[in-house]
């Protein structure tokens, strides 16, 4: 039974339903403080994800820590950067 929570997330972002990390212990996502390796289980789960695009537009907003849509925070601060500079490019 989903909990109150799930469906409420459900209905914000409804490609929830479809992402592969439904059915994987969140702590590969966010493995906490310490945490030297790689993010090379969660990948695994985001490579075989059929919602990645939507999940990174949405990690790309509002998402700081954590591993989401194959992307490490650091990641995603470069791809947000490239998305601003591509921005600036595009207003001039
Ligand atoms: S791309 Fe990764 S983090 Fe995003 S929904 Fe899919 S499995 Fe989860």
């Amino acid at each position: 039974m989903a909990t109150t929570s799930t469906r409420i997330t459900i209905r914000i972002r409804p490609w929830v339903a479809a992402a592969a990390c439904r059915s994987v212990p969140v702590d590969i996502f966010f493995p906490g403080e310490g945490y030297k390796g790689q993010y090379n289980e969660a990948a695994l789960v985001c490579a075989r994800c059929r919602v990645q695009p939507e999940c990174l537009e949405w990690a790309l907003t509002h998402e700081y820590h954590g591993f989401w849509a194959g992307t490490s925070e650091r990641q995603r601060v470069q791809l947000r950067r490239a998305k601003a500079m591509d921005a600036d490019v595009e207003a001039m």
